[in-house]
């Protein structure tokens, strides 16, 4: 699949629920409505979708949600699609977790050929951990961590960078990330859904600052490492570990985008910062042959946008878009 301006679309990451454990002050309201359950596609569905876009040419596929591992029955889907790495038409299977839910399945996921996991975590604090996430528990996230790495999942933490919460940490969240053998990345806040009160503008904090106040401490040797992904990374001299930065808002990184999200209803959408979408739930229903499906998803490539246009400014306090990141999985 090659899109309007010439990049080959490699990659998809599928939302496969909205709901979550945590409520994230950036993230989610506290009092979400969540999507009906007849809405979103069942389990088996999320297969059939995924597995056309691999025969479509996606090479690396990331389950993210809200939070996927609070799925009921989750891992028959993870199972299901690992039969593709088997055959080597996928390079990858991975998942972006909040770790609440790692402990219990850190070694399904490494047996079923799972090779790398993301885990958000903005502190470690216990009490601010509470705080952001509003309801999660950080001694369950630290569990979920160290079974992942006693299961040799390689391991990179995402952590958003917020204003007057965290910012006070990151020294201290590099050296922690270096002792235990992961990467960091990190995450500027994006414009995305109403949080119910506080604006981003309180929250956002640029990444080129974030990198300016690390270099005091910190030496960064330049890398080409690439994951696929968004981010830039660098090598941490003193900890031998990569470091990553996400900056959809002080750097647009839209010209090398390789990838599109599925949400778990079915839409599709071409760019993260962008409302145009895809319905793929209707073909995917309407016939157990795939070929409409297929031209759907061909047709919503063919649309696929040059970029988003994020802005958090004192004059730009409403969301770009107005879903949450939980829709579409970050
Ligand atoms: N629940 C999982 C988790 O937290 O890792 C997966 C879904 S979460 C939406 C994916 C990533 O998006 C997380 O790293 C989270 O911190 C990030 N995120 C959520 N809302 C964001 C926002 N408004 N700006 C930037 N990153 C955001
Ligand atoms: Fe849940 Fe992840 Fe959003 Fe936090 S960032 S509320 S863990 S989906």
């Amino acid at each position: 699949m090659i899109d309007p301006f010439g990049r080959k679309i490699t990659y998809l990451r599928v939302s496969v629920t909205d709901r979550c454990d945590f409520r994230c002050v950036y993230c989610m309201a506290e009092d979400m409505t969540f999507l009906p359950k007849a809405e979103i596609l069942s389990l088996e569905e999320l297969d059939r979708l995924c597995t056309a876009f691999i025969r479509l040419g996606v090479r690396k596929l990331r389950l993210t949600g809200g939070e996927p591992l609070v799925r009921r029955n989750v891992m028959s889907l993870v199972r299901a699609l690992g039969r593709h790495l088997g055959t080597g038409a996928l390079d990858e299977l991975t998942l972006t977790t909040n770790g609440s839910q790692l402990a219990k399945y850190a070694d399904e996921l490494a047996e079923i050929g799972v090779r790398r996991i993301n885990v958000s975590l903005d502190t470690l604090d216990p009490g601010k951990f509470t705080a952001i996430t509003r309801w999660g528990k950080l001694d369950k996230v630290m569990e979920g961590l160290a079974a992942a790495k006693r299961a040799g999942l390689a391991i990179k933490i995402n952590v958003v960078a917020l204003k007057g919460v965290n910012d006070d940490e990151f020294d201290r969240l590099v050296a922690w990330a270096g002792d235990e053998g992961y990467d960091l990345v990190f995450i500027e806040v994006m414009p995305m859904g109403e949080l119910g009160g506080e604006t981003r503008v309180e929250q956002y904090l640029p990444l080129s600052l974030v990198r300016g106040r690390l270099q005091r401490r910190w030496t960064f040797d330049e890398t080409d490492y690439q994951t696929g992904g968004p981010a830039r990374y660098v090598t941490v001299r003193e900890t031998g570990h990569r470091l990553g930065f996400i900056t959809p808002l002080t750097h647009n990184f839209c010209e090398s985008c390789n990838r599109v999200r599925l949400t778990c209803t079915g839409t599709l959408y071409m760019c993260l910062g962008q409302e145009d979408a895809a319905d793929l739930r209707a073909p995917l229903r309407r016939s157990d042959d795939d070929a409409e499906l297929i031209a759907a998803i061909k047709a919503a490539i063919a649309r696929k946008p040059k970029g988003h246009d994020f802005v958090i400014d004192r004059r730009h306090v409403r969301p770009a878009v107005s879903r949450h990141m939980s829709v579409t999985g970050g």
